[in-house]
């Protein structure tokens, strides 16, 4: 996966964005030169999988017009099929608030739509959405959200919903999924989102473990809502991904999610200035910006000012993989819900228990344990049932 920020801009102001305000109203670009630079290299050192997911984020991608990315495009399929070795199959992904959408973006998903996916961020009906999507006058965005999804839908063009729970959302999980579920037809699937760290939020957005229950029961009623929704089927993703590794998780060629989840350079990060970063999908070169003494945070370097092989030959990156060579040890030695961890957790670890090698945070109780006890006790129980 090549998460490229298109452009930081965003016009809404939503209060658990990971990029700061200040970020938000920054409007440069990536020159289309630069995607050109990072993609070429990229191929150069044979660091292409057979599938490759472009995906446009962190920043509204719809805040530039479609012509920067019928450009972008046209020049990555071209370089995907130049030069020696066979081109990746390349899908382009847009995660988008849907508030920007019109005639002319639909014209233009329409236009790429046999290597294009689109996901919208939407947090379900407007009581749960309007609170915390807000524009920058502090107003609810989601009677525009919803007319973006609607522009969709009356163009039959497919997308995925994203959803943040939070506090309210827990206690309606009937309102929740009924708003999603009344869109299935042209969902291609629905991912809902607790945010990766405990402690940002607020009140109503943030948990602790003492919420561990609230989860586990909203778990369970999402679980049968979607199971017994008549006539409308909507794959729900937390659970089918959930169910694909306990699945997986047995027989000796059993995958190892933590280690392979943040294997470097899986995701390769590029912002808008060229400050390429690993890891994580969309980890930001700000973020924990002191951790290795040069005030980049995890950034590898600046594609601008060096070259791809000379981040990925540098002391930075080995000392990264050191550290998250400590969590992962510390995980397999400690952890009876290893082989089922979808991983992801190094820093979390090192902010919540001050240390790479710490085990469990408060993410891995509501994030992993909660929801696969829940998982295994839902489908064995259906198991159980009479046929
Ligand atoms: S749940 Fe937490 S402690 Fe367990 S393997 Fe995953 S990250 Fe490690």
């Amino acid at each position: 996966m090549i998460v490229l920020q298109g452009t930081p801009l965003c016009n809404l102001n939503c209060s658990y964005c990971d990029l700061s305000p200040v970020s938000r109203k920054l409007s440069h670009r990536m020159p289309i030169s630069m995607i050109g630079t990072l993609f070429s290299q990229i191929k150069q050192l044979g660091l292409l999988a057979d599938e490759v997911s472009i995906v446009w984020h962190s920043g509204e991608p719809l805040s530039l017009p479609p012509d920067y990315y019928d450009e972008a495009i046209e020049l990555i399929l071209a370089l995907n099929s130049d030069g020696p070795g066979m081109p990746a199959r390349i899908t382009f992904d847009f995660q988008t608030n849907a508030t920007l959408i019109d005639y002319k973006w639909c014209e233009f998903f329409h236009r790429h739509r046999d290597h294009l996916r689109l996901g919208v961020s939407c947090d379900g009906p407007r009581e749960l959405h309007d609170p915390l999507r807000v524009n920058w006058s502090g107003r609810g965005s989601h009677a525009q959200t919803v007319r973006g999804m609607d522009l969709l839908a009356e163009r039959g063009i497919a997308f995925n919903a994203i959803a943040v729970v939070t506090a309210e959302t827990l206690a309606q999980p009937q309102e929740f999924i009924d708003f999603f579920l009344a869109r299935a037809d042209v969902l291609t699937d629905f991912h809902f989102n607790i945010l990766a760290n405990h402690a940002d939020g607020g009140p109503q957005i943030g948990y602790s473990r003492d919420d561990t229950q609230k989860y586990a029961e909203f778990y369970r009623a999402m679980l049968s809502l979607a199971q017994s929704a008549e006539g409308s089927k909507l794959p729900v993703r937390n659970f089918s991904q959930t169910l694909g590794r306990i699945r997986a998780a047995t027989g000796p060629d059993a995958p190892d999610f933590v280690r392979l989840g943040t294997a470097p350079l899986r995701q390769l990060n590029c912002d808008a200035r060229g400050e390429i970063t690993t890891f994580y999908a969309g980890l930001n070169a700000e973020f924990l910006a002191d951790l290795y003494g040069d005030g980049k945070g995890l950034s590898l370097g600046n594609i601008e000012k060096q070259t791809l092989a000379e981040m990925l030959g540098g002391d930075k990156l080995e000392r990264m993989m050191d550290d998250f060579g400590k969590s992962h040890r510390h995980c397999a030695l400690s952890c009876d819900y290893y082989a089922l961890c979808p991983g992801g957790f190094e820093l979390t670890q090192l902010v919540e228990n001050g240390d790479f090698a710490s085990g469990e945070t408060t993410e891995c109780v509501i994030h992993v344990k909660t929801l696969t006890d829940a998982v295994a006790t839902f489908v064995s129980d259906q198991l159980r049932q009479p046929a």
